[in-house]
């Protein structure tokens, strides 16, 4: 059941919050350890969140998440919970306050059901980096969740939880997403306050969701939005509405994939819409669409070494680099070297420079076009125990990075199946622009 009938349902009483908590906590018992999908469960705080809810509902049934459970990314700090990063380094870390989103969760009355996995410290494709094991894929068992934010897609995937929270810095909610069959957002940079959130690259991190509809995932975007004095990158804003739609043109750029069906699932499917709508679709030119991975990466790499020296092993958990897998260690030792003074900053500024283009060519293309298609990710999900050159597993990751890279918000929905695994498409619209991006998105839903 979607989040938005369930909550009609938690208003009226005719379920409490204590069921509706309960039946989660007995389903992820029950199958989590299958799925892997959520590394810390806490059924005493969530019960007791849940009881208070009951005891007050009439007073505060009105609230917009009154009674939903919500997966928390491993990467956002909730109160009292392992935010772990799925780390070794941050294994016995209990966040001492709660992310800016979480506290506006928790005044709607939303309830935190736990924490799920990630690749570590939100590095990677697959969540086959997770210091804790990899999550599975409910929508297609033998094959990677896609990542980072695997185990909420997971979660929602598996129905472990009514709506789950990811972070998406190259496309870490839409990919996996994408590979589980659910919605994903990410929202325009700003949009969403990072406080709380575990860096990975300051100047590219946004907190998102993962839902099972559109119109879930836009009840939490207006819960979670808005200004906040602890994020200086953050911006007040209107409440996001879903919009009547008329004449909508769909701008198509050319994008090399690896697999060339996931482009004639899209296309028949924007066609399909087109047609039933009377939209329009036609071709843009984003010249520097194939540099979006050489971009993305200095940039990451740069900031990420920035932001993880804080792990030194003196304040929070042990330190980094003596406890940190492949991946993390390569991005840090990485950063290190192309951040050196002797190179007084060219690799990042260079990089910075990269991305401004990549933005200015969005903004021009989107005064022609209302929105952007294209896929989420180029390729079916892999199987496990299939091995990837680190070039390899970026390449998951180009068309992703653009939204980004650009600053503005990116939606995944489900676009059907090839061999019977999900496989989502990308809507991208101008920054700010989430009304009409999800109002677009309903019609392909
Ligand atoms: N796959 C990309 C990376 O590894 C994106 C990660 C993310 O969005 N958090 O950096």
């Amino acid at each position: 059941m979607n989040a938005i009938d369930k909550l009609n349902l938690l208003r009226s009483g005719k379920l409490t919050v204590t069921q509706n908590v309960k039946s989660f906590l007995d389903k992820i018992k029950k199958e989590n350890p299958k799925i892997n999908a959520f590394i810390d469960v806490r059924p005493e705080l969530a019960l007791n969140d849940a009881e208070y809810l009951d005891k007050n509902r009439e007073k505060l049934k009105n609230k917009k998440l009154f009674g939903l459970c919500i997966g928390v990314k491993a990467a956002i700090n909730v109160k009292n919970y392992n935010i772990s990063c799925a780390s070794n380094t941050l294994k016995n870390y209990i966040a001492p306050y709660d992310a800016t989103v979480i506290k506006k969760i928790k005044d709607e009355g939303g309830i935190i059901i736990g924490i799920t996995n990630c690749d570590e410290f939100c590095c990677g494709i697959s969540g086959e980096k997770s210091a804790f094991g990899v999550s599975k894929n409910p929508s297609a068992i033998d094959r990677i969740p896609g990542g980072s934010s695997s185990g909420s897609a997971a979660a929602v995937a598996a129905g472990f939880c009514d709506i789950a929270l990811g972070s998406d810095t190259g496309g870490s909610i839409r990919n996996p997403a994408s590979h589980c069959g659910v919605v994903g957002v990410k929202p325009s940079y700003g949009l969403v306050s990072r406080y709380g959130l575990i860096d990975l690259s300051m100047s590219l991190d946004q907190i998102g969701v993962i839902s099972k509809s559109v119109s879930d995932a836009l009840l939490v975007l207006n819960v979670i939005k808005g200004r906040d004095e602890r994020d200086a990158t953050s911006y007040e804003s209107k409440e996001i509405k879903l919009e009547k739609l008329s004449k909508i043109k769909i701008g198509i750029p050319k994008i090399s994939v690896r697999d060339e069906r996931i482009l004639e699932l899209i296309n028949k499917k924007v066609r399909e819409v087109c047609e039933a709508n009377n939209w329009k679709q036609e071709e843009v030119e984003l010249k520097h669409i194939n540099l979006g991975i050489q971009t993305y990466y200095p940039i990451v790499y740069v900031e990420f070494f920035s932001g993880t020296r804080k792990f030194d092993g003196r304040r929070f958990g042990k330190k980094i680099e003596d406890s940190c897998g492949e991946e993390v260690l390569r991005r840090i030792l990485g950063g290190s070297e192309i951040s050196k003074a002797e190179f007084k900053g060219t690799y990042y500024r260079r990089a910075l420079k990269a991305k401004e283009i990549i933005k200015k060519e969005f903004a021009s293309a989107f005064e022609k076009v209302d929105c952007i298609v294209i896929p989420t990710v180029p390729k079916l999900p892999h199987k496990f125990g299939e091995k990837l050159s680190v070039e390899e597993e970026y390449d998951y990751d180009v068309c992703t990075v653009l939204a980004n890279l650009a600053e503005i918000p990116a939606i995944s929905v489900p676009a059907g199946k090839i061999d019977q695994v999900p496989v989502g498409l990308q809507i991208l619209t101008r920054r700010f622009d989430e009304g009409k991006m999800l109002s677009i998105a309903e019609k392909f839903e």
